[in-house]
């Protein structure tokens, strides 16, 4: 058989949670790998293909587990050209290219293609080492380095007092001190170094032998001695927990959770994207929430029932979304069931690089603002364009 006939070929494959799509030439394997799970079926690479080689699935059944065997897209190896485009442009990083087995992003390397311009930051001197944005973040993009002390976390942790730079100082007032070993008793950090009793002077000698390490300057012992001889204090230089927390640029999806709860406003995030999303609460169908199922940021809620006095005479919405949490991705206008609940409009794309012509298609396509959806087929969902 003539070489011509052989190649390209094309393949589909998966392997645990990716699926890759394979372009075998004579003398070059490109490899698009999707990873199934990450994937939050926001269609932006299905717009952006420059080839349409990405079709949506059925998002809202995939994404809420409905539908275990499929992703929310869908990949033709053999339209697909392999440029990167949609790995470009994923915000989820949910998209991988490999060329030859080993990452490659040859359009980038030929400044032929522009990068997100994202901020995700966090001021380590304002930065008080909280949990807060590790616990909010959707995507697990907050790197917390920070010791574990005893408390709920870690009972076997570090000791709490250790968490703060300072400097304790334990005095003993020998003259008062009876050596009665109260202190000892009641605190791990405290012995009594004792001389054995002794008929000849009948009385309580010893020493109180104190370490640093163990004590938390919480003055029990102070207060607890009879004759008042012990002496604690505790200069903190430092109120802040040893360690570091920073945010995985690369698993950033910019929703900003992390920013709008941090206690000590020490995070600066700028989003992928800017652009307005409205729910017409009327037409939806109360109680699907897809869309807060598949929301990447969590940003969509069911409002908190209210009371039937402060209702008056107002109808409840039964779906919203906090604005400051959207990243206007558009995965909830891909799910949605029902026609014209949700409206997206993108208004900024921000990114560094060349804007290439390229780009400039891709990103008008990304500007047409949409509603939910109105046709959806196996493996191909479309949405309405909206003026
Ligand atoms: S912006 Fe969102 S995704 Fe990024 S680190 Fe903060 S919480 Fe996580």
């Amino acid at each position: 058989m003539a070489m011509s006939t052989m190649y390209p070929k094309f393949s589909t494959k998966t392997d645990g949670d990716n699926i890759i799509m394979e372009q075998k030439l004579l003398a070059k394997v490109s490899h698009l790998v999707l990873k199934k799970n990450v994937c939050t079926g926001c269609g932006i690479c299905s717009e952006a293909c420059p080839k349409e080689a990405i079709v949506l699935g059925l998002v809202g059944a995939v994404r809420r587990g409905a539908v275990t065997t499929e992703a929310p897209i869908s990949v033709d190896p053999a339209k697909c050209s392999y440029c990167g485009v949609c790995v470009i442009l994923c915000p989820f990083n949910a998209l991988g290219l490999e060329v030859d087995g080993e990452p490659s992003l040859p359009i980038l390397e030929q400044e032929g293609f522009p990068q997100y311009d994202i901020t995700a930051e966090i001021d380590e001197s304002k930065c008080n080492r909280c949990t807060i944005c590790h616990e909010v973040c959707p995507n697990d993009a907050i790197i917390r380095d920070v010791p574990t002390f005893e408390g709920v976390d870690a009972a076997d942790g570090a000791k709490r007092q250790a968490a703060l730079t300072g400097k304790t100082t334990f005095v003993v007032d020998k003259e008062k001190c009876t050596v009665c070993g109260i202190c000892a008793a009641l605190c791990p950090a405290l012995s009594v170094d004792r001389i054995p009793f002794y008929a000849e002077t009948a009385k309580s000698l010893g020493d109180i032998v104190w370490d640093e390490k163990l004590c938390n300057a919480c003055q029990v012992c102070a207060l607890a001695c009879p004759t008042e001889a012990i002496k604690v204090e505790r200069a903190v230089e430092s109120n802040k927990l040893p360690g570091k927390v920073t945010i995985d640029v690369e698993n950033c999806c910019t929703c900003s959770w992390c920013e709008k709860t941090c206690p000590t406003e020490a995070v600066t995030i700028k989003k992928f994207f800017d652009g307005e999303i409205s729910f017409n609460a009327e037409k939806c169908p109360a109680g699907c929430s897809t869309c807060v199922e598949v929301c990447p940021c969590n940003a969509i809620y069911l409002p908190s029932p209210a009371s039937a006095v402060g209702m008056k005479k107002q109808k409840e919405a039964v779906i919203a979304v906090n604005k400051d949490l959207c990243i206007f991705c558009g995965a909830c206008v891909n799910a949605c069931p029902s026609e014209d609940v949700i409206r997206l409009k993108r208004t900024e794309i921000r990114v560094k690089g060349p804007e290439t012509d390229l780009f400039k298609k891709i990103a008008e396509k990304l500007y047409v603002p949409r509603t939910s959806k109105v046709r959806e087929t196996f493996g191909h969902v479309e949405v309405k364009k909206v003026e």
